[in-house]
């Protein structure tokens, strides 16, 4: 018989366990210090790393060394509080801690059965995130929908366009093959996820149409009508709109009860997108987000970017998870079990694309339970407030204009000078160092990104941003 592995007994796993913890508050505490993003030139990394794996294990403390040797001058530090680039992708405390206790616990969720706490957890704090959210209440697990933790809003919409797909096509297109058939329309301005999910679920990328948008960059219903009767017109079967709420490059909303009314008048699956501004409605001045919800079939937002959960953690809600289940759920021998049978519980493998879960809800509770409703409303104020300010200051600047209306906490912004000006204006900030944006185009024009939303940035960070952009903007205008 050979001997086991050399596994840590439970006091030593308790000695590196506060020492990795330590670790991690000690790399939050000096975050502010660091670059906000890694200057590596690429293969950097595998460079710093032996080309075979240890034969022999190795101290736990040599391990730690190489992330600080390794590691952390690779990172582009998403949770720096001058971290402004893309969206935000925040962490917390009681969400790291979350994190741990799942990883702990060590569960595989597949199935009510294999964990009943991690279903009922899960369920459970959906249904809080929707009443905090103020969603409709079909999207409850107490109506005809529920919610359901995706690693991703990428995920989340494919599992919509696959539902979608099979409603349109009487939940046999399976065995039809779909492929040319059903169309899918998004606003011009939708994301990327959005073509990747039409592509995956096997209709063909060719069958997106991108709706045009209006001055404020947002879906234009009347646009969406005619490109359906255009489709039907021409033999299609229009299948699902995606509606967004808080586009990636500016942060536009979508007039969601009007493509709603649209979809409901033409028998299409409404889903939409809001990862990242929807968590938003947690504070009731920003409720107009949820306009017209009622009247989606599918709705996804992202704890994991502005609400304090680290990745990965997509809230996906449908209205109607007959559809869903039916859709993707598959059921081998091996997975019959009496709770299943008796109907009574949820299976949640039935409601995303992989059989195996793990205990994602676990870090969402703690982040709920540790801020509450309160805490979760003045997250987002604040930075709602911080980019109001920013926005001011921008559009009072000589050199500067606002490149589209401020959405909540993304302000958009120009040199006036034009493209090249502005170019060379994020390229003078990022190279600093002292704080990072990115670019999108807006109205075909280069235009900067702001997005305020680190856990730990205040005031002093977006005065000091201010400082930056104010002498970098007049730098380029020399
Ligand atoms: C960030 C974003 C996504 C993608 O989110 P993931 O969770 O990374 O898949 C989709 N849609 C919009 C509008 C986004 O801003």
């Amino acid at each position: 018989m050979s001997e086991p592995a050399p596994h840590l007994s439970p006091q030593e796993f308790r000695r590196r366990g506060y020492a990795a913890v330590d670790w991690v508050a000690g790399y939050l505490e000096r975050l502010e210090t660091l670059p906000v993003t890694a200057d590596v030139e690429p293969g950097w990394v595998r460079a710093q790393l032996p080309g075979q794996a240890p034969e022999d294990g190795e101290d736990f403390a040599a391990v730690l060394a190489d992330l600080d040797r390794v590691v952390v001058p690779a990172l582009m530090h998403w949770q720096h509080p001058a971290f402004f680039g893309y969206f935000p992708a925040n962490a917390s405390g009681p969400a790291i801690l979350g994190d741990l206790v799942s990883a702990g616990l060590g569960v595989q969720g597949m199935l009510w059965a294999t964990s009943p706490a991690c279903t009922e957890l899960e369920t459970h704090v959906l249904d809080w995130l929707a009443d905090l959210l103020d969603l409709p209440r079909a999207f409850r697990s107490d109506g005809t929908g529920g919610g359901v933790l995706q690693d991703s809003a990428s995920s989340g919409t494919l599992c919509a366009l696959l539902a979608a797909r099979e409603r349109a096509t009487g939940f046999a297109s399976t065995d039809e093959g779909v492929r040319g058939l059903l169309t899918v329309y998004a606003s011009s301005e939708t994301h990327s996820s959005i073509e990747k999910a039409v592509r995956v679920a096997g209709l063909g990328a060719a069958q997106l149409r991108h709706v045009p948008v209006d001055a404020r960059l947002a879906l234009r219903p009347d646009a969406l009508a005619s490109a359906i009767a255009a489709d039907r017109a021409a033999g299609a079967t229009p299948c699902a709109v995606v509606a967004t709420v808080g586009t990636t490059s500016t942060g536009a909303v979508d007039p969601v009860r009007a493509v709603g009314e649209v979809c409901r008048g033409e028998g299409l699956w409404l889903h939409v997108d809001a990862a990242w501004a929807g968590v938003a409605s947690v504070c009731p001045e920003h409720r107009a987000l949820n306009d017209g919800l009622e009247l989606a079939d599918s709705y996804a937002t992202n704890p994991h970017k502005w609400l304090l959960t680290n990745f990965d953690c997509s809230a996906f809600y449908v209205a109607d998870r007959a559809a869903l289940v039916t859709t993707l759920s598959v059921l081998p021998e091996y997975l019959r079990n009496a709770a299943t049978e008796s109907g009574k519980v949820v299976d949640y493998r039935d409601w995303q694309i992989p059989l195996g879960r793990r205990f994602r809800a676990l870090k969402l509770w703690f982040v709920v339970r540790h801020y509450g409703a309160r805490g979760l409303r003045a997250h987002i104020r604040h930075h709602v407030e911080l980019a109001a300010l920013l926005a001011e200051r921008i559009a009072a600047d000589p050199s500067l204009e606002l490149a589209a209306e401020r959405s909540l906490a993304l302000v958009c912004f120009r040199h006036r000078d034009g493209d090249e000006a502005s170019e060379a204006l994020l390229n003078r900030l990022n190279a600093s160092g002292a704080l990072l944006l990115t670019h999108t185009r807006a109205h075909g024009r280069y235009t900067l990104r702001l997005a305020v939303g680190g856990a730990g940035t205040q005031r002093r960070h977006v005065e000091a941003a201010w400082e930056h952009i104010a002498a970098a903007a007049a730098a380029v205008s020399g």
